[in-house]
C-alpha cells in the first residue's frame, strides 16, 4: 500500500464515512488536479464529477485564481477581522452585495404578498446590504440563524397578551433539509439518519413538506421516462401544506420568525428539485406571515443552478448567480460557502439587510453587539480567491461555457433513460441527481443495505470518474470547465456502473 494511504488509514478519521469500510480498501490519495481532472499519487487520473463535494467552479489550478492567491500571499495570508479591516475582504463584501442585488430593479415586485405590488421602499429595505464572513456552509447558516433569532426578539411586536421577548422565535424548514453539522444548522435540518443521534442537543424547529415530485403522495401521475416535475399530476398540494403550516403557527400566537430553504434544489436531501413557481409561491406565503427568508445557497450559489432554459445566452438573466434570483425571490439572509472561493479555500458569507444590521446598533454598554465570530473570519487568501472567482464568473467566456455545459449535461443525461434502474433524472442548471430504483415502472426503491448508490459510485471510480451518492441518488456536478468529452465519460461511467451493479 502507498505510504500516504497507510498514514491516512492509521491516523485520519474521515467525514461522513464508516471507517470500518474505509479501512478495508486502499484509499485513493489525491496528489494534484488540473481543470476537471484529479490525479492520485500513483499517477491515475479521475474526473471530478462532483466538483470536490460541490465546491469547485472553474476547475482545479485555474491560473487566474492561483495568481490571485499567490499575489495575496506576497502581502499577507491572514490578519484578524476582530478589530481590523483588510483589503480583499472589504472588496469582496462590496462585490458580493453587488451581485446579490442584481435583480433588485423596481420592475420586480418580488415579495408582494399574494401578488399585490409591494412598495419600492419595502424592496429597498430588504436589499442585501451587509456581509458577515465565516468559514463554511454550516457557519454561514449558524450566523443567519442567530441573527434572525435575535432580530426577531428585538423587533417583534407583542401578539395578544404575550410579551414579544418571552416568546421563542421559531423556524420552519423543509423536510429532508440539510444545512450543515453545527448544532444550530443541525437543528434546522431534517435528515433523521444524520440528526437523530443528537436530538437531545438540538432546539426544536418545524418541518414542512418539500416538493419531491417523484415520490410525492399527491402526484397522481404514473411513472414516465422523464423528470417527474414535468409530468406530475397534482394541485400544488405542497404549497397548500406550507400555507397551512404558517397559518397554524400564527394561530398559536407565535408566527414563524424565519423560513429556511434551499432555492430550486435541495442538495443533500437527494438532489430534490422544485417545480417552477414553487419557490415564488412559498416565499410569498412566508412573507405574508412576516417570516424572514433565509436562503441557503451553499450548494446552489455562484451559477450552479444555471441559466433559465427559456432565456437566450446574453440575456441579463443568464448572468444571475443565485438560485433565488431565478424566481425573483429576495431573501433577508443569503448564505454562501463552497463555491465562494471557486472551491479553493474554506470561506463563507452570510449576507443580510440594513434592517437586520440596524437592530444590532447601540451604545457599547447596551451590548447590542452581535457576539459571534471566528478566528479566520474575512481571511485574506480566501477573499482574494473569491474575488478572482467572481471576476471569472462575470466573463462572457464563463457565461457561455456554463450555458453550453448545461445543455450538454441535459443531452447526455437523456441516454440514461434506457436503463430500467434509473427512476428519475433531475437536472437544475449544472447539477443533476439520478435516482436509482429497483424498477422504474413501480418506483420501488432499493433497500438501504443494498448500498445501490455506493456500489455504482465505486464502479464509476474504477472507470476513472469520482462522485459521491446521496443515498440512492447519483450526483453529477461537473466543474464549469468540463468538456463535452469529459461529460460523456462521466455519464458513460454512470451507465456502466449501473449495468455492472444490478
Ligand atoms: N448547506 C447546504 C445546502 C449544503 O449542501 C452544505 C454542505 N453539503 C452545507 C450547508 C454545509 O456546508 P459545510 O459542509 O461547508 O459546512
Amino acid at each position: 500500500m502507498n505510504k500516504l494511504a497507510q498514514l491516512d488509514q492509521r491516523y485520519v478519521w474521515h467525514p461522513f464515512t464508516q471507517m470500518r469500510d474505509w479501512l478495508r480498501h486502499e484509499p485513493i490519495v489525491i496528489a494534484s488536479g488540473k481543470g476537471a481532472v484529479l490525479r492520485d499519487v500513483k499517477g491515475r487520473e479521475y474526473l471530478d464529477a462532483n466538483s470536490s463535494i460541490w465546491t469547485n467552479l472553474h476547475g482545479h489550478q485555474h491560473p487566474k485564481i492561483n495568481a490571485a492567491i499567490t499575489r495575496q500571499l506576497q502581502k499577507i495570508a491572514h490578519s484578524s477581522a476582530l478589530g481590523l479591516a483588510n483589503e480583499p475582504a472589504s472588496l469582496l463584501a462590496a462585490k458580493l452585495v453587488g451581485i446579490a442585488n442584481n435583480i433588485y430593479d423596481s420592475r420586480f415586485t418580488i415579495d408582494a404578498p399574494h401578488g399585490r405590488a409591494t412598495r419600492k421602499s419595502h424592496i429597498v429595505n430588504r436589499k442585501l446590504a451587509k456581509v458577515f464572513f465565516s468559514d463554511d456552509g454550516s457557519t454561514a447558516l449558524e450566523v443567519a440563524l442567530k441573527l434572525a433569532y435575535e432580530f426577531t426578539r428585538r423587533t417583534r411586536k407583542p401578539v395578544g397578551r404575550a410579551s414579544a421577548r418571552a416568546v421563542e422565535p421559531k423556524f420552519l424548514s423543509l423536510a429532508g433539509a440539510y444545512h450543515g453539522d453545527t448544532i444550530g444548522a443541525v437543528s434546522l435540518g431534517h435528515v433523521d439518519l444524520f440528526h437523530k443521534a443528537y436530538g437531545g442537543m438540538l432546539f426544536a424547529t418545524d418541518k414542512v413538506m418539500s416538493p419531491y415530485c417523484y415520490r410525492c403522495p399527491f402526484n397522481k401521475a404514473k411513472p414516465e421516462r422523464a423528470d417527474a416535475r414535468n409530468y406530475r399530476k397534482c394541485n400544488w398540494e405542497c404549497v397548500g401544506k406550507v400555507e397551512q403550516k404558517f397559518a397554524a403557527q400564527k394561530k398559536k400566537g407565535n408566527p414563524y420568525a424565519g423560513f429556511v430553504f434551499e432555492p430550486l434544489m435541495q442538495g443533500a436531501a437527494g438532489m430534490i428539485p422544485q417545480p417552477s413557481g414553487w419557490l415564488a409561491q412559498v416565499t410569498q406565503i412566508a412573507r405574508a406571515h412576516g417570516a424572514l427568508l433565509i436562503a441557503d445557497e451553499v450548494m446552489t450559489g455562484f451559477g450552479r443552478t444555471g441559466t433559465s432554459s427559456k432565456l437566450e445566452i446574453g440575456n441579463w438573466k443568464s448572468k444571475m448567480l443565485f438560485a433565488s434570483q431565478h424566481e425573483n425571490v429576495q431573501p433577508d439572509f443569503l448564505c454562501v460557502a463552497k463555491g465562494l472561493t471557486g472551491g479553493y479555500l474554506p470561506m463563507a458569507a452570510t449576507l443580510t439587510t440594513q434592517r437586520v444590521f440596524d437592530a444590532f446598533l447601540g451604545e457599547y454598554e447596551e451590548f447590542k453587539t452581535f457576539f459571534h465570530g471566528h478566528s479566520f473570519t474575512g481571511n485574506q487568501l480566501g477573499a482574494a480567491a473569491a474575488l478572482a472567482s467572481l471576476d471569472l464568473l462575470a466573463t462572457k467566456t464563463s457565461v457561455l461555457q456554463r450555458a453550453k455545459l448545461q445543455k450538454h449535461l441535459h443531452d447526455e443525461l437523456q441516454t440514461l433513460w434506457a436503463l430500467p434502474h434509473v427512476g428519475d433524472i433531475r437536472q437544475v442548471g449544472l447539477v443533476a441527481g439520478v435516482e436509482l430504483v429497483k424498477d422504474w415502472r413501480t418506483r420501488a426503491p432499493f433497500a438501504l443495505r443494498e448500498r445501490a448508490g455506493l456500489r455504482v459510485c465505486a464502479a464509476m471510480a474504477r472507470r476513472g470518474v469520482l462522485t459521491r451518492p446521496v443515498g440512492n441518488v447519483i450526483v453529477l456536478m461537473p466543474p464549469y470547465c468540463t468538456t463535452r468529452t469529459q461529460l460523456q465519460k462521466m455519464v458513460a461511467a454512470l451507465a456502466a456502473g449501473v449495468k455492472e451493479s444490478f
